[in-house]
């Protein structure tokens, strides 16, 4: 089970902003940003990278609430980002969308 999953079952504490029938969104533990909220589906796809074609329909939903939250959490502006992988940054084998907010975002991303 990873830790999202837990979250999700309410066995480890977190901050929820939204919770429907598809995803939760929960604060980020460690924020990056001022705000950081991560989207995490309840189903426990593992990474974008191994999505598939009858997924497209969740994946539409994780980036809509993103972007609902952002607008709300961060109305100057936001950025949303799935790491994937290594050399991707993740560390969590749960799909996830970080939606980071509070201050401008740098460019190029490190
Ligand atoms: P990633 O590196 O893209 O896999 O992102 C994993 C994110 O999950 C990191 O930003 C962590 O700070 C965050 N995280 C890990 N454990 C928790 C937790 N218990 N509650 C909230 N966020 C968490």
């Amino acid at each position: 089970m990873t830790i999202f999953q837990r979250i999700i079952a309410r066995e480890i504490p977190a901050e929820i902003l939204h919770e429907d029938e598809k995803c939760v969104a929960i604060r980020d533990i460690n924020p990056q940003a001022p705000v950081h909220v991560l989207v995490v589906p309840k189903e426990a796809l593992v990474r974008i990278g191994e999505a598939r074609d009858d997924h497209a329909a969740l994946l539409g939903h994780l980036l809509l609430v993103a972007a609902s939250v952002g607008g709300r959490e961060a109305p100057g502006g936001f950025r949303i980002v799935i790491n994937n992988g290594r050399d991707g940054g993740e560390t969590v084998p749960h799909l996830h969308v970080h939606v980071l907010g509070g201050r401008p975002m740098g460019w190029p991303p490190g």
